[in-house]
């Protein structure tokens, strides 16, 4: 068994981890990332080839904090030499007198995103091959695109060890050890560290449970589901054909979303934002369809052009806290352990600010954007679920 010691100490190289290491390295800390599995590997949240990027949110702070972090992105593009997204804007979708369309469509105005109304009798010359739903309103955030996400992830963690940052991959964690140096366990080493980041994802309990801390996320597998062009490129990337966001569906209670065909030619991905409860290490037991039914139905309406069959079906898991937003914290009893965490279905987009962030917290900055929405004592209090 090795002992070595550390400045601090990332556990979890999926994005979140990768990019806090990053801004670690970054800044001279000496920093080791620590990977339960051989990289890269497809069991987490940030693999595959797609994100969408936007900075259409219904929250002022989501859509200052994009302000950053796409400036972040064009940075770390620069510093490698790789282009990680293209843009190709986001079609915003839903009921003008719904709950949701109205609230992103006065947070868009509101925050001068660059936006584009599109009126019912011009909808179909700017989005072929789509049904807008009698009712609907129509919207589109030019500022947004595809993140290129398994590309963006080799890069962030190839420039973290390029600025002298260690990745140990296949080095599950099986214990930590708190305290002003605190002691993290694998099964070939022991490594010490002055400050630890958790950036766990679907595991991040079963490490919290180390420290005694136990956060209300709940795990889920998303169908990643990819559609059949009738007539192949209708939905193509390279025809500028736009992410989507719809939002109160006919179908369904929650959001469901597409990305321009690209990483599988002739194929367009759509994808319902809520799945089924799954444990992250039994993942494929998990074996529900209902969210494809609800897909199908909404593609046959809408999407005329898609066969309404999946042609692929792959698998992804969301980390979900109670009100969909971040945890990005210190611990509670810890002030030397920051967690990154519950990153719900939305937080690719982020990850280079998520990492600066937690890069902050753990060299004991004062963060630069306001974190009182992502704090750990949202969670406790007498109706809130117990910590
Ligand atoms: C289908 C799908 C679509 C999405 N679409 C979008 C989108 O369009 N836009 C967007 O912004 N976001 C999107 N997201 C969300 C985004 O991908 C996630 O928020 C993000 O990837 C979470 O990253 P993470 O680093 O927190 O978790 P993960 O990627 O899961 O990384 C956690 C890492 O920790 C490691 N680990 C866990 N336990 C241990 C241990 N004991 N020892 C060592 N290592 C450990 C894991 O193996 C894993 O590699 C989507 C997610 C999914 C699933």
């Amino acid at each position: 068994m090795s002992s070595q010691e550390y400045d601090c100490i990332v556990i979890g190289a999926g994005i979140q981890g990768s990019c806090t290491a990053y801004y670690l390295a970054k800044n001279n800390q000496k920093t080791l990332l620590l990977e339960q599995f051989v990289l890269p590997h497809a069991r987490g949240s940030s693999h595959g080839q797609t994100r969408i990027i936007r900075k259409a949110y219904d929250e002022d702070y989501y859509v200052r904090m994009m302000d950053e972090s796409y400036g972040l992105w064009a940075e770390l593009e620069k510093e490698a030499g790789v282009k990680l997204h293209s843009r190709t804007g986001l079609l915003m979708l839903g009921p003008e007198n719904g709950r949701d369309y109205p609230r992103y469509k006065q947070t868009l105005q509101r925050s001068r995103v660059p936006t584009v109304l599109l009126r019912r009798e011009e909808f179909s010359q700017h989005i072929p091959n789509f049904n807008l739903t009698d009712g609907d309103g129509a919207l589109v955030d030019t500022t947004a695109g595809v993140l290129y996400a398994d590309k963006a992830l080799r890069t962030i963690q190839r420039l973290f060890q390029l600025r002298g940052g260690e990745i140990k991959d296949g080095q599950k964690v099986s214990d930590i050890s708190p305290g002003p140096v605190a002691t993290v366990t694998t099964a070939t080493g022991a490594y010490r560290t002055k400050s630890l980041v958790i950036t766990a994802g679907p595991w991040v309990n079963s490490l919290l449970a180390y420290t005694g801390l136990g956060l209300p996320l709940k795990v889920e597998k998303i169908n990643v589901c990819y559609w059949r062009e009738k007539v192949p490129g209708s939905y193509s990337i390279h025809k500028r054909f736009p992410c989507f966001i719809q939002v109160e569906p006919l179908e369904s209670k929650h959001h469901i979303y597409g990305l321009p065909s690209n990483e599988y030619p002739g194929l367009m991905k759509v994808c319902y934002h809520v799945g089924k409860d799954a444990d992250p290490d039994e993942r494929d037991r998990q074996t529900d369809r209902s969210d494809i039914e609800i897909l199908q139905r909404y593609i046959s309406r809408c999407m005329p052009g898609l066969v309404p069959v999946p042609a692929v079906v792959e698998s992804c898991l969301y980390t979900t806290t109670p009100d969909t937003h971040f945890v990005l914290d210190r611990h509670p009893t810890h002030s030397n352990i920051v967690i990154g965490a519950g990153f719900s279905g939305h937080g690719f987009k982020f990850g280079p600010l998520v990492g600066k962030i937690l890069y902050e917290l753990s060299t004991g900055q004062v963060p630069s954007h306001d974190l009182t929405p992502f704090k750990i004592s949202r969670f406790q209090g007498p109706s809130k679920s117990a910590l």
